[in-house]
């Protein structure tokens, strides 16, 4: 399966050395990790050839996301995938099938949610190591009861099922979860979760008790045929947390009970921090040392994107494998790249957790890089490949930001002769300011990618400092149009909470997320940052002007600063790191009215008023689309100007995240010279959907 080893620099050999794991022999070391994406068992076959591209591009093990085992212990709303009983075969036998179909080893992860399952599908009564409130994001009002010694022992039996129905699906690796805090195993070893007095509890060996069981059960019930490795948790938060030295202590005490180890961060938003909150290679205090402990391999990650990093943390034998959840949804060619050398094709992962924020809010995943994720089988997309080019000859893209790039790079790559115009000095729209910003840098590589992409291509013309108007675009006269020329934000309090305007005295200095971009601040003083976008840029902007001096009140209608963010994982960081900076919260609350020197707000609870004396106002409210020009084109005469088609994409048509944007932008690619759909447009389905099969009546 290896690329051409001739291709390769030396330097890099050490990652595409096999590597043994139990029974089963890794072909190299890159490791996908398990990671959900928000299909799971609604979306099998999307998830399926998501799967099959990551064998494609040449990692060497690749894994499920958390499997359930039993009905008594679900996860649901979040959708994962399920081995409940054996009409669950079929679909992970065909995921097997998928992940093996270019050499690498298939692995599937067990999961028993316990405290973490409030089986709100099932209706089962949730069993945990010790009984208590369901911890789950969404603090759902259930408890669990403790297992008693029957339920260990029907646990038990679960798992060696599970393991046999995983060895009969054609799973090369059974990994079991323990980490992040959802997996049982960590239930049990962790003293936070595990209160029991009986041989499971107390010490560290009891604690330790049902995992060997369930090894030794698994490994028996298999024959030794299937490699099984050890999800654990790196270091779980708390006082009685299992920590990072206990963690030590298992593996020295058990340092062969698993082929595998496979260390992950703390909570799950420890271990997939967002690139503003951590750097690569995060977890390497964590896990450096603990080879030492173990003839067994070891996994972990770190948003690895750079092959030099990779090659630094084998050699200094702190990781066997390099592990990649994130960056192999970026980019699931990472491995063939690094083989051939072809590092400037590296789509690197900008740590956004945009993916995450599928899987939290139960829709299946997109990715701001990848454009293809989970539309390899939906859509047809591939990550790399690209369909042939149609019967247009030109198409003129108008902005440089995400969409417009993403458009004009596979426009490019499937042989149109495209133009690129830009109004501005430097390509990237709105990734060009905001990468600017504290904590935001990752994101420039949404630019760089797509304009290194495009830089070889000889059909793709780039012009910077050329804002086109109507008359350019006739004149220009290309066979398609696109329309990508961004969003602006509001200079006003409409969003979410106000659809209407307030009164805002002209003398208080108003700025927005633009103003401050393009450098122009307060002047200090106390500023009040009025959000109701409940993203990332509010909290951006509160510590751009926290770190330049300003006393800083965020206001806000939500319940806790940047409230989508719970959906990337990153809510409790931001909070923390705004009030640690001495920002103000003023939550719960709206303004009313802005005055000369003052915001006059109203509690969106009581309605109670209050006052917040101030010099300047930020308003991160909505954005409105730039699309001037689009209207200028639509109600023109395009067709007699010789013009086939014009769209509209993108921030320009409706702003949202990056990642839409470069959806949008790939969207128009695939979709130019597509066979007409004919006058019912729009009727038809625009991405191929699974239904389960309906049962028998009766
Ligand atoms: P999106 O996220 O949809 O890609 P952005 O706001 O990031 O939107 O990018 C839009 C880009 O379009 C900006 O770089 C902007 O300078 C550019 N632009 C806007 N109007 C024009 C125009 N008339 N001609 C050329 N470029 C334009
Ligand atoms: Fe990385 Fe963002 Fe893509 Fe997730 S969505 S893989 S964090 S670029």
């Amino acid at each position: 399966m290896s690329p051409d080893p001739k291709a390769r620099d030396p330097r890099f050999d050490i990652l595409f050395q096999p590597v043994q794991i139990g029974p089963k022999t890794a072909p190299n070391r890159f490791f996908q990790v398990p990671h959900c994406n928000g299909g799971g068992y609604r979306d099998p076959s999307a998830v399926i050839e998501m799967r099959r591209t990551k064998a494609e591009g040449g990692w060497g093990v690749i894994f499920t996301e958390q499997v359930e085992i039993h009905p008594s212990s679900e996860i649901s709303p979040f959708i994962e995938l399920r081995l409940w009983e054996d009409r669950d075969l079929p679909a992970l036998t065909r995921m097997a099938e998928a992940m093996k179909s270019h050499g690498a080893l298939a692995g599937i992860e067990l999961a028993y949610s316990g405290i973490n399952g409030p089986n709100l599908y099932s209706r089962e009564v949730p069993r945990a190591v010790s009984g208590g409130p369901i911890l789950t994001f969404t603090a759902d009002p259930v408890q669990a009861r403790s297992l008693d010694r029957e339920d260990i022992r029907d646990l038990r039996r679960w798992f060696r099922t599970a393991f046999l129905r995983s060895q009969r699906a054609g799973y090369d690796i059974v990994c079991l979860y323990g980490a992040h805090g959802f997996g049982i195993f960590q239930h049990f070893l962790s003293r936070a979760t595990n209160r029991r007095s009986d041989e499971y509890g107390g010490s560290l060996e009891n604690r330790a008790r049902f995992l060997a069981e369930v090894i030794e059960e698994g490994r028996e019930a298999t024959r030794g045929e299937v490699a099984i490795s050890l999800r654990l948790s790196l270091d779980e938060p708390g006082p009685s947390g299992f920590s990072n030295t206990e963690l030590r202590d298992l593996i020295a005490m058990h340092a062969t009970l698993p082929d595998l180890w496979d260390l992950a961060h703390g909570t799950w938003a420890d271990c997939s921090a967002t690139s503003r909150f951590a750097d690569e290679g995060a977890q390497e205090d964590l896990v450096r040392g603990i080879r030492a402990l173990t003839p067994r391999p070891v996994v972990g990650v770190g948003r690895f994107t750079s092959a030099d990093a990779m090659v630094r943390q084998v050699r200094e034998g702190i990781l066997d494998f390099i592990g990649a959840a994130r960056p192999s949804i970026a980019d699931p060619f990472l491995p063939k790249k690094i083989a051939e050398g072809r590092f400037d094709d590296i789509r690197e992962c900008i740590g956004c957790n945009i993916c995450v924020s599928g899987d939290m809010t139960q829709t299946i995943s997109r990715c701001t890089q990848n454009t293809a994720f989970m539309e390899e089988w939906r859509k047809g997309w591939h990550p790399e490949r690209v369909r042939a080019k149609g019967a247009s000859s030109s198409v003129l893209i108008v902005g440089a930001g995400p969409a417009g790039l993403e458009a004009a790079r596979v426009l490019g790559k499937r042989g149109y002769g495209v133009t690129l115009a830009e109004a501005g000095t430097t390509l990237g729209g709105r990734v060009t300011a905001e990468r600017a910003l504290p904590g935001l840098a990752a994101w420039g590589r949404v630019a760089d990618y797509r304009i290194g992409q495009i830089a070889p291509l000889a059909n793709v013309a780039v012009y910077r400092e050329s804002r086109l108007g109507l008359a350019d675009i006739l004149e220009i006269g290309a066979d398609q149009v696109c329309i990508a020329t961004g969003a602006d934000w509001r200079r006003d309090v409409v969003a979410r909470h106000h659809l209407a305007p307030i009164p805002l005295d002209p003398a208080m200095p108003l700025f927005t997320p633009d103003d401050l971009m393009a450098g122009r601040l307060p002047e200090g003083g106390h500023v009040v940052i009025y959000d109701d976008d409940h993203y990332y840029m509010g909290s951006v902007l509160a510590e751009l002007l926290l770190a330049k001096g300003c006393r800083v009140t965020i206001l806000t209608p939500a319940v806790r600063v940047a409230e989508w963010t719970i959906n990337t994982l990153e809510q409790g960081r931001i909070q923390r790191r705004l009030m640690e900076r001495g920002a103000v919260l003023a939550l719960s609350a709206a303004p009313e009215a802005i005055g000369p020197d003052r915001v006059r707000t109203r509690c969106i609870w009581t309605g109670e008023g209050r006052e917040i004396a101030c010099d300047a106002v930020v308003l991160v409210t909505s954005r409105s689309p730039r699309d001037g020009l689009w209207h200028d084109l639509a109600a023109t005469d395009w067709r007699g100007a010789g013009i086939r088609g014009i769209r509209l994409i993108g921030d320009a048509a409706a702003p949202a995240p990056i990642a839409w944007a470069t959806y949008a932008g790939r969207r128009y690619a695939e979709e130019m010279d597509a066979p007409d759909p004919g006058p019912d447009r729009g009727d038809a389905l625009p991405f191929r959907r699974e239904i389960a099969d309906l049962a028998p009546p009766g």
